[in-house]
């Protein structure tokens, strides 16, 4: 799927995702990711050595450019956070941008070697680092995280979290701790966060996350036993909701909504 050395010099159209710092540029004129020829790009040629192929879209191919801090706005050409990006983008595009995101931000953080400390160079017939002299390899770090969705009778158990803005309320979410399964970490970080057991755990789906590297692995749950206890850290308030009256919940595109148009799905279904 990703491809580093991509005859992209005379590809009639292809979409552009330019990185620079933390954000995604676009020409101020067309809103949104960039699309064209290369040919018409002149303001990037200097990077040419750096174009990689992330991917394919409605058979276009899909091509990253990081600038990392060289790009200085201009007239034509502005920048948006990645966040703001990827909320405007529909399905596909969304997860071609989240994979550059990931891509880039792999190569800034592998240019030397975590062993011996030399130069890191990438190899060619995949996407990895390696270092020529102790041979260390790396390749892009994705972080499991299970997110689940906890029902009691016609409820749902939702949290709000120390750093949810807008006063959002969502489904238990964390990271997998290493030696643990899915299944240990989503009986591990309810407890932790809520102290309440969980049982009957089913598995949902998954979603990529691109902030920064983590890959959500969505569970459906019902509630066990136990009183809701917050931790007071990652999460300051918890409780059960009936579906008729929801607090400010997670947009349905998110793994988080999707798991809680599930979890209303089966409460109807009885
Ligand atoms: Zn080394």
């Amino acid at each position: 799927m990703i491809q580093q050395n991509p005859v992209f010099h005379d590809v009639a159209d292809a979409w552009w995702i330019v990185v620079s710092k933390e954000n995604i540029l676009q020409y101020s004129e067309q809103p949104g990711l960039i699309r064209g020829s290369w040919q018409t790009l002149t303001e990037f040629h200097a990077w040419q050595d750096d174009v990689i192929q992330v991917g394919e879209v409605d058979s276009l191919p899909c091509y990253m450019l990081d600038l990392e801090s060289q790009f200085v706005a201009t007239d034509e050409l502005d920048s948006l956070s990645l966040r703001a990006m990827l909320m405007q983008l529909p399905g596909e595009l969304f997860s071609v941008v989240s994979r550059a995101w990931q891509v880039a931000l792999f190569l800034r953080t592998h240019r030397f070697c975590g062993c011996c400390g030399n130069k890191m160079s990438r190899v060619d017939w995949e996407l990895a680092t390696q270092c020529h002299t102790c041979h260390h390899r790396c390749y892009p770090r994705i972080s499991p995280c299970i997110i689940v969705a906890i029902r009691k009778g016609n409820q749902i158990l939702l949290a709000k979290g120390a750093h949810h803005k807008n006063d959002m309320y969502s489904t238990l979410a964390g990271f997998v701790e290493s030696g643990e399964t899915l299944e240990q970490a989503v009986h591990r970080e309810v407890f932790e966060e809520v102290g309440v057991k969980v049982k009957n755990l089913e598995y949902f789906a998954s979603q990529p996350w691109p902030f920064p590297h983590s890959l959500m692995c969505g569970f459906l749950a019902e509630y066990d036993s136990g009183d809701i206890n917050v931790d007071g850290e990652e999460i300051i308030a918890a409780q059960f909701y009936d579906f008729d009256a929801l607090p400010n919940i997670p947009p349905k595109f998110s793994i988080a909504g999707r798991l809680i148009s599930a979890t209303e799905q089966k409460i109807r279904n009885g």
